[in-house]
C-alpha cells in the first residue's frame, strides 16, 4: 500500500461531504484533513513514479466554461496521477446560453456516469446549481466572484509547509478584492484556521461590509503590510469589470503594486504569494515575483496538483451516499 493511500485509509470518513463547492462551512478538521492528505501527495509527486491506482476505473470530467491554465491542467494531472480516466471539456463563452446550456450539458455528461465533475463557470452559484442535478461529486474550480476552494487550499498548504502553521499568522490579501473568488475562499479558510486577515484595496475594489467576516480593512498598503507574515497579491480582474475601477494601471501600481519598498514594512521573512495569472508591473513588481527568497508563487503551482489529488481522493472515497 502506498504511503498516501495508507494515510487516507487511516483518515477515512474524516471528509464527509459529497461535493466541494466552497470553503465556507468547512470545519477546521475537514480543512486539516485535506491539507494532511495533500501533504502526502506532495512527496509522491516528487518521486520518479508518481502514479497510483486509487481512481482506477473512475471517470473525472473537467468542465470549464471559463479559460484556465493552472487549474485545469493541475486537475487533469491530479486525476491521471491517481489512475483515473480524465476527460477535458472547455465550453467556449460564445456557446453558453446561460442556465439552460449549463444544465443541459450537466445532464448530458451525467448520463455518461462520471464519478467527479470539476466545474468552472463565470456565474456565482452556477456550480452549486449543477451539483443539484447530477449523481456524481462536483468540485468547484471557480464560480464567478464567489469561491475557488482548491486555490485557497493550495495557498494554505504552501503557507503551512513554509511556516509550519496557519493559526496566529497575519495575512494581507491585496488588490482586487471585489472581483476575487480567491480572496473570498482565502478569507473563509484563513479565518477558520485562526489566522488574522487584512484586506487592502482601493475603495472602488473593496466589497461593501467585508468587515463582517472578522477581518481588518484598509486602503493603504503600508498599513496593510505592516508586520504581516504573508502578502497575497491578486490580479486586477478586468474581465469582471464594467467601466473603470482604477484611473490607470500605472497609477494602480504606484499605490497598490507590490514592490520591495512596500514589502519592507512586513516581517523580514514575509512570503509573497500570487494565484496567477500575474500582471507583472501592475499588481506586482516583476523582479520581486521571481525572487525565490521571498516569492512562493511557483511553489503554489506545485501544491495545486497535490491539493487537487487530495480533493479527488477524499470525494471519491466518500461516494457512499453521504449528503453534502
Ligand atoms: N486563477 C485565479 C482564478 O481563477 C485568479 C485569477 O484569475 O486572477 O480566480
Amino acid at each position: 500500500m502506498t504511503a498516501p493511500r495508507q494515510a487516507a485509509e487511516e483518515a477515512v470518513y474524516r471528509f464527509p461531504h459529497r461535493h466541494l463547492l466552497g470553503i465556507e462551512g468547512l470545519s477546521p478538521e475537514h480543512i486539516s484533513f485535506l491539507l494532511d492528505l495533500a501533504d502526502s501527495y506532495v512527496e509522491q509527486n516528487r518521486k520518479p513514479d508518481k502514479k497510483t491506482d486509487l481512481l482506477r476505473g473512475r471517470t473525472v470530467i473537467n468542465l470549464f466554461f471559463e479559460t484556465s491554465t493552472r487549474t485545469s491542467s493541475s486537475f487533469e494531472l491530479a486525476g491521471k496521477r491517481l489512475g483515473g480516466d480524465v476527460m477535458n471539456m472547455s465550453v467556449s463563452q460564445s456557446a453558453i446560453k446561460k442556465g439552460e446550456t449549463l444544465i443541459d450539458t450537466a445532464m448530458t455528461l451525467n448520463a455518461m456516469h462520471p464519478d467527479v465533475l470539476v466545474v468552472r463557470h463565470p456565474d456565482a452559484g452556477a456550480v452549486k446549481l449543477l451539483s443539484e442535478k447530477v449523481n456524481c461529486s462536483v468540485i468547484n474550480a471557480g464560480d464567478g466572484m464567489h469561491e475557488h476552494p482548491t486555490q485557497a487550499l493550495l495557498d494554505a498548504l504552501t503557507i503551512r509547509r513554509r511556516r509550519g502553521r496557519i493559526e496566529g499568522l497575519t495575512v494581507a490579501i491585496c488588490g482586487d478584492i471585489l472581483h476575487s473568488r480567491v480572496a473570498r475562499s482565502n478569507i473563509h479558510l484563513l479565518t477558520t484556521m485562526g489566522a488574522a486577515v487584512r484586506v487592502v484595496a482601493p475603495p472602488t475594489l473593496m466589497p461593501c461590509a467585508v468587515e463582517r467576516f472578522g477581518i481588518e480593512v484598509t486602503h493603504d498598503m503600508e498599513d496593510g503590510l505592516r508586520d504581516c507574515d504573508i502578502v497575497m497579491m491578486l490580479r486586477l480582474q478586468n474581465e469582471r469589470m464594467q467601466g473603470m475601477f482604477v484611473p490607470s494601471t500605472r497609477e494602480y501600481f504606484r499605490f497598490f503594486g507590490l514592490t520591495r519598498e512596500k514589502l519592507a514594512v512586513a516581517k523580514p521573512d514575509a512570503l509573497v504569494m500570487h494565484p496567477g495569472p500575474m500582471n507583472r508591473g501592475v499588481e506586482i513588481d516583476s523582479e520581486l515575483a521571481d525572487d525565490i527568497d521571498r516569492s512562493v508563487i511557483r511553489e503554489q503551482v506545485e501544491m495545486g496538483v497535490a491539493v487537487r489529488m487530495a480533493c479527488l481522493d477524499a470525494l471519491t472515497r466518500e461516494q457512499t451516499g453521504n449528503a453534502d
